[in-house]
């Protein structure tokens, strides 16, 4: 039985990617975007599908329409972006999950939570694993982000226990991939943009912090697989890549793949960066029967072929 399903941030990095694998399995898809921070470009390709009907539309509002699935991914999700308006960033998070868990209870729907590894903070534990609570700065500049998505799975976890919302709750590690924004300032897109610019690769602090990148057709995967779990998987679920890179390793992969001449040079570490940061993906490996595929080589490949498109267009 193919579905009718929402995805709210549709028009984003993740959503749309997620809309792609939605039409591409038979479903029917209600694409809700406020394009804050999403992009027609990222969903035009869809607007003449019949099984595709976008809606322009900010989920701190409610949202009235007749579903069988919901995934929630709107929010901005680079630090540049959330930091922008902060305040409308924790009421993205919060109201919308308010909106949306709404939603689900009157259809009886199962929801997806998009999460992050933001809610573990500046994280003590390593790598992160679901049960760890996390070292988060409730007042910093990350703030608005971390505490709203945490409010979030509180806001998830409580409408699951009070009122029996089905519910699915993934943490996000890095992502990256084709359509992210050429200037949401996330190390990749930067790297590679500036390698192919030929402008100096700013690496910020000495390059010596981690990060693990998901490639994004593996999280797409990983979605959809959560969403097909039985009602007593409610997560949260760690979803990323385990494999770990220094900032710096990044960078220099980067010039090399893109063949630029491009200098490394060193920025001041923004405020609350995380050390390190890595998933503990054995929860996901067990109930989801997955893993990422997609080395990260080969995804740089695909997003640097994606920015070289994009560059002879600006
Ligand atoms: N970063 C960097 N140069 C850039 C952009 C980011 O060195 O031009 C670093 C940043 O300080 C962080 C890591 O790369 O340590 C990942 O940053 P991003 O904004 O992509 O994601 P997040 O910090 O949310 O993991």
């Amino acid at each position: 039985m193919k579905k009718t399903v929402l995805v709210a941030g549709g028009g984003g990095f993740l959503g749309s990617h997620l809309c792609d694998r939605l039409i591409e399995d038979g479903n029917y898809v209600i694409c809700a975007d406020n394009f804050y921070t999403g992009s027609k470009d990222n969903i035009v390709h869809l607007m003449s599908n019949q099984r595709f009907e976008f809606i322009r539309h900010d989920i701190t509002w409610p949202l009235y329409v007749e579903v069988d699935e919901i995934y929630n991914l709107a929010c901005p999700a680079s630090p540049i972006h959330y930091q922008h308006d902060p305040i409308q960033t924790t009421k993205t998070s919060v109201l919308g999950a308010i909106n949306l868990l709404g939603l689900a209870k009157r259809l009886r729907v199962p929801i997806l939570q998009a999460s992050t590894s933001e809610i573990y903070g500046d994280p003590l534990v390593h790598p992160q694993v679901e049960e760890y609570w996390g070292n988060v700065n409730s007042i910093g500049l990350r703030s608005c982000y971390d505490e709203g998505k945490r409010c979030a799975e509180t806001l998830f976890f409580d409408y699951h226990r009070q009122l029996g919302v089905p519910i699915k709750v993934v943490r996000i590690f890095n992502t990256y991939g084709p359509r992210m924004q050429i200037d949401d300032g996330r190390v990749v897109s930067n790297f590679v943009v500036q390698a192919l610019r030929g402008h100096d690769i700013t690496v910020y602090g000495d390059g010596s912090q981690t990060r693990s990148f998901c490639y994004v057709s593996d999280m797409v995967d990983a979605f959809v697989r959560m969403m097909a779990t039985d009602g007593a998987v409610t997560g949260p679920i760690n979803l990323g890549n385990p494999g770990e890179f220094t900032i710096l390793e990044l960078a220099s992969m980067v010039v090399k793949m893109t063949r630029s001449k491009s200098k490394i040079v060193h920025k001041p570490l923004p405020k609350d960066d995380p050390i390190k940061r890595k998933p503990d993906i054995s929860k996901a490996r067990k109930i989801l029967s997955w893993a990422p595929k997609v080395e990260l080589e080969k995804g740089l490949l695909a997003t640097i072929a994606y920015f070289r498109q994009i560059l002879k267009t600006r």
